[in-house]
């Protein structure tokens, strides 16, 4: 049975996983995103270190955002500079906490 369990929250997104199917949900408004743990680390090695001021796009409704390509083909990520910090805080989190939870079960 699965019981996902909250490792992190930051603003509008939270994280929680399921050490039974071993997968990773990010919460982020009206967007889930799910992972596997393989699939979540990669994805966060991938993004990290990427600062919002060198991608910065323009909305069609004036504000400065900074869009990220998805691991789903046609599906991106917009984000205002708030909601970068809190989605990558929140993924950074989650990283650690996923590390404490294999230290446990280890
Ligand atoms: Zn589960």
């Amino acid at each position: 049975m699965c019981k996902p369990t909250i490792i992190s929250r930051e603003g509008d997104v939270s994280v929680t996983h399921c050490m039974d199917c071993k997968i990773v949900n990010i919460w982020n408004r009206n967007v889930l995103i799910t992972f596997s743990f393989e699939q979540f680390n990669a994805f966060v090695d991938s993004t990290r270190g990427l600062q919002f001021d060198d991608y910065i796009e323009h909305h069609p409704d004036g504000l400065e955002v900074v869009i990220l390509a998805s691991p789903f083909p046609d599906i991106s990520l917009v984000f205002t500079r708030v909601e970068w910090h809190e989605f990558f805080a929140a993924l950074h989190q989650a990283v650690y906490m996923q590390q404490i939870y294999q230290m446990v079960q280890a």
